[in-house]
């Protein structure tokens, strides 16, 4: 029996006890992981994640997530939601709650009122600053109607929405992955992000899309990914990373070789991933930087840092 553990991205390091503490009481990984993400949700210092994500190029959060059960294969996601922070469990909410499997935009926000969640702000001063000065860094440079929103609309006509993809810095985008298993030897994945910012509105990447950037199986294991959202669901990564670990790779091949695969679209962007098998091993990989993750088990008094490997080829 593997001991029940919770692992996450970076920025979900310092909420993993959260998580860790209800495995530790018992508790199913599945609330394991919402709980976490809802910590990475609520802080508002992260910028790429719930209150205080970077807005879209309209200057409006835009949120989407996933949460997937290991055990049925049930799960749950919504895209493009504004003005409720909570995605995650908006997520889960449409796994238990709901006949669908995805809901966006205003559907997902009136099914998230029907089922009891509170609106709220979801700019903070500081994703608000980081927008004003994109408008006065670059955009009124490119063309002075950015300064009003019928701007977007000209933009498309008059240059190329994909230059302007191209210049979205690496900097200014980010998800936070969780995943756990339990004492059943249940297992769960969630994510959640504002995803890539200055985003076209109603741009959705891979977090909400089960099988691109959220993945888990009982019988295999669990894989999830941060970065370029197009490339994930261009290759269904976390999909394939399960995959691979069933057709009998190791869970660090199993990334390695998905990481490689991103590689030979030869586009822009990175990507990178986590995932665990089901006997417990962690592994993380990145197409373009360092890559590391945080795991706790029931017995872990900290954070403990794994490395993952670079892959650039
Ligand atoms: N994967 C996210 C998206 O494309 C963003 C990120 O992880 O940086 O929406």
């Amino acid at each position: 029996m593997v001991k029940p553990f919770i692992i996450g991205t970076v920025n979900a390091r310092d909420f993993l006890h959260i998580g860790k503490e209800i495995l530790r009481r018992g508790g199913s990984a599945l609330d394991a992981v919402e709980a976490t993400v809802n910590a990475v949700e609520n802080n508002p210092m992260d910028t790429s994640v719930g209150l205080g994500g970077i807005p879209n190029m309209l200057g409006v959060v835009q949120l989407d997530a996933s949460i997937m059960d290991g055990r049925t294969l049930k799960t749950g996601a919504v895209a493009a939601v504004e003005n409720y922070v909570n995605v995650i469990s908006i997520a889960r909410k449409v796994m238990e709650n709901s006949p669908h499997v995805l809901l966006v935009g205003k559907g997902a926000e009136l099914f998230a009122e029907m089922m009891g969640f509170k609106k709220s702000e979801l700019l903070t001063e500081k994703s608000r600053t980081i927008y004003k000065a994109f408008l006065e860094d670059s955009l009124d440079k490119l063309d002075e109607r950015f300064s009003e929103k019928g701007y977007i609309i000209d933009y498309i006509k008059n240059f190329d929405l994909r230059e302007w993809y191209s210049k979205l810095a690496d900097d200014y985008h980010g998800t936070v992955n969780v995943m756990a298993m339990d004492d059943r030897g249940d297992v769960c994945s969630g994510v959640s992000t504002s995803g890539t910012a200055l985003k076209f509105p109603g741009r959705v990447g891979d977090s909400p899309i089960i099988g691109a950037g959220n993945y888990c199986d009982n019988r295999v294991g669990a894989a999830a990914c941060t970065g370029r959202g197009e490339l994930a669901i261009r290759l269904s990564t976390a999909r394939t990373i399960v995959s691979y670990m069933d057709n009998g790779l190791k869970v660090k091949d199993a990334c390695i070789k998905a990481m490689r695969d991103i590689n030979s679209l030869k586009e822009l962007g990175g990507m990178n991933c986590l995932a665990f098998d089901k006997h417990g091993e962690t592994f993380s990989a990145s197409t373009t930087r360092v890559s590391v993750h945080y795991y706790m088990d029931v017995d872990s008094d900290e954070p403990e840092e794994r490395q993952g490997e670079t892959v650039r080829d």
